[in-house]
């Protein structure tokens, strides 16, 4: 298949950047910057292909797009990848190498930690380009974001109570966190601090043994989690908990947590509305981390930063109620609100105003 073929209509610019001296091989994917520069997370990964790698920052690309659409944020979206394995391959000349190039996208690419980058990764791109986010508090950045994630999935979580819960207190819920690393180990101080029974899962013993120790909370098999019967079920590892398999076995009413890509489909949305199981979508409710970064342009307030993600409550309220009125899935009026406010907004700038170009952060 040719390159434009799989970029279909959407995808506004890939570049590939290769700097064989330091065995950097990336790609960056700019999904849209109709509402804003493209701001999404670099994904260091020993991807089984090249093939791989450019699917992946395809489709990561599209949902940070999503995701900065419906949290209401001046952005776009946008990803990168470099293929590799970060810790045989990842050197300060490498990142720097790297700093250069997302420099020379100039700005119409922000970028920011995932998977197999860390806060420091980010210091040393920041010696290169200012297109970065993420970066240490010394550097006037905004630090670890989970904790920040965390909160907005908590504030999600009482959204979902009230949609399909009947109103009720968290205290008085049983949920079950499925992977308790950053985010879903502050997830459970939250939800403890409430008042609620949870049962957690993990894979990593150590993990899985600091919540224990500090919130006294029960345990369960990582392969059983999804089939606890409980109130809420919090999907806080990797993607794919809801798919063909674990569909049938859910014994929960609600799905809401901070993994990304918890639908292994698009279809298991609406699987999961006809089961009568609310979903809170999670590019709406795991967006603390991408509002707490984007933050980081303005000169970073983290009082600012957590009243926007304490907004994630109204957000859902409004996809529940969209999804209520119109008869359709969460997943699928979240989707709907992303897509009106881009075409909404963006045509704002249409309007021509004397001496001004192009579009801009607005302030
Ligand atoms: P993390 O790596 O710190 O934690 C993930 C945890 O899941 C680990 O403890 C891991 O052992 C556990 N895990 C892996 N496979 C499991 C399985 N099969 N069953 C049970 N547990 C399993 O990652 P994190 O930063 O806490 O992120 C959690 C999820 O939230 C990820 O999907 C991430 O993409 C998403 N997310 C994170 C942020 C953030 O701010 N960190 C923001 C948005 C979305």
């Amino acid at each position: 298949m040719g390159v434009f073929e799989t970029l279909g209509s959407e995808y506004e610019e890939v570049a590939f950047f290769h700097d064989p001296p330091t065995g950097l091989r990336a790609i960056v994917a700019i999904h849209s910057t109709l509402l804003g520069p493209s701001l999404g997370g670099t994904r260091f990964y020993p991807f089984g292909s090249e093939e791989e790698a450019l699917r992946d920052v395809l489709r990561l690309a599209r949902g940070m797009t999503y995701k900065a659409a419906a949290a209401g944020l001046d952005l776009g979206g946008g990803k990168a990848v470099i293929i590799g394995d970060p810790k045989r391959i990842k050197t300060e000349e490498l990142l720097r190498a790297y700093g250069r190039f997302v420099d020379s996208l100039g700005g119409r690419y922000i970028t920011a930690e995932d998977v197999g980058t860390s806060r420091d990764d980010m210091d040393v791109i920041r010696r290169e380009t200012g297109w970065v986010t993420g970066v240490s508090e010394a550097l006037g950045g905004s630090g670890d974001p989970s904790p920040v994630t965390a909160f907005g999935v908590f504030n999600g979580l009482k959204a979902a109570a009230q949609a399909a819960l009947g109103g009720r207190d968290l205290g008085d819920l049983h949920v079950v966190v499925q992977g308790v690393g950053k985010v879903g180990y502050a997830l459970v101080k939250h939800l403890t601090q409430a008042g609620a029974r949870v049962t957690v899962a993990d894979v990593d013993v150590d993990n899985l043994a600091r919540v224990v120790s500090e919130f006294g909370v029960e345990t369960a098999e990582p392969e059983k989690a999804h089939a606890i019967e409980c109130d809420i079920l919090a999907p806080c590892a990797l993607g794919g908990l809801i798919r063909d398999d674990t569909l049938p076995e859910l014994k929960c009413r609600v799905v809401a947590g901070a993994a990304n890509n918890q639908l292994a489909r698009p279809e298991h949305g609406d699987a999961l509305h006809q089961l009568g199981i609310l979903y809170a979508p999670d590019f709406v409710i795991n967006a603390g981390g991408i509002i707490n970064v984007a933050d980081e342009l303005l000169g970073y307030d983290q009082q600012r930063a957590m009243a926007r993600v304490e907004r994630i409550y109204h957000t859902l309220r409004e996809v529940f109620r969209r999804s209520e009125t119109e008869g359709i899935p969460p997943s699928r009026a979240a989707e709907m609100l992303a897509e009106e406010r881009m075409r909404s907004v963006s045509r704002v700038r249409l309007i021509w105003v004397p001496g001004q170009g192009g579009s801009t952060i607005s302030r």
